[in-house]
């Protein structure tokens, strides 16, 4: 049936799918039109803020050795590889079609795409994929996940808790800016090949976790401030300190010392 996907998407009183199928069915595409995969390094390291879609999750102490001046070189970021680089190129440019068509729509405007944030009060800095002027709900703001096929199937919100922190730190930093109360957003969730299925997910606006990870981020700068690290958040030589990013500034701190290191 032609319209099967719409009908189904309005079935399940989802707000943004039905505009897009409509808009993607309409074949209205302009002539040509960018594609931008940002390969810049990530815009989160260095600034001093805190990041929506990287920082939330970390344990104080992680985040003590990330920003403080004396240990921030020490981290150990994932190396470039072939799958890296694809799937960042991939996902920006999933995200160029479905934001070039919303443009389109006439329900978003280029001012709505990467709309950037900064907390002052909690040194929080974030961007949201779009802002859509729904025709009943007003704006909604809206992120785009990539998911391979499988991640696609066996996704759910629960399991994301970094989605669902992401998307409450842009409800609550852009109510002002779009003179509205954001209670909920709506993350869409894509699958990066054939059949490019896409699900649309209402997330409120959860408080309790924004106050959580307010007072985090909080602690921390102060825990910089004085200079004075947070308490240890995993077992010497355990499975949590060989993942952990920060283990040459932590745990490892006195390997490196031993080794005539650089601190
Ligand atoms: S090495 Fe362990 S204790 Fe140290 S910051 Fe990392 S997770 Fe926390």
């Amino acid at each position: 049936m032609a319209f099967d996907n719409i009908l189904k998407s309005l079935a399940r009183s989802e707000l943004i799918l039905p505009i897009l199928e409509n808009q993607m069915r309409a074949d209205s595409w302009p002539e040509k039109y960018q594609v931008t995969v940002d390969s810049s390094p990530y815009y989160g390291r260095g600034d001093g803020c805190f990041h929506p879609s990287t920082h939330p999750l970390l344990h104080p102490r992680q985040l003590y050795y990330m920003f403080h001046p004396d240990t921030r070189h020490l981290m150990e970021h994932e190396p470039s590889s072939m799958q890296r680089e694809m799937t960042l190129a991939t996902g920006s440019a999933l995200h160029a079609v479905v934001q070039t068509q919303m443009i389109m729509s006439g329900l978003t405007t280029e001012k709505d795409i990467e709309v950037e944030f900064f907390n002052p009060d909690h040194h929080v800095r974030g961007r949201t994929d779009m802002i859509v002027h729904h025709p009943t709900e007003g704006p909604v703001p809206v992120e785009l996940k990539t998911r391979t096929a499988y991640k696609f199937d066996c996704t759910t919100i629960e399991d994301m808790p970094s989605w669902e922190i992401q998307t409450s730190l842009a409800c609550d930093n852009l109510s002002e800016r779009y003179d509205t109360d954001f209670t909920y957003a709506i993350l869409i969730m894509m699958e990066t090949g054939y059949p490019f299925r896409m699900r649309e997910i209402r997330v409120p606006r959860n408080d309790a976790l924004l106050k959580a990870t307010y007072d985090k981020f909080d602690y921390v700068r102060d825990s910089i401030a004085k200079n004075v690290p947070p308490p240890f958040c995993c077992a010497y030589k355990s499975k949590e300190m060989k993942n952990c990013l920060a283990r040459h500034a932590c745990w490892l701190k006195e390997d490196r010392e031993l080794k005539g290191l650089r601190q």
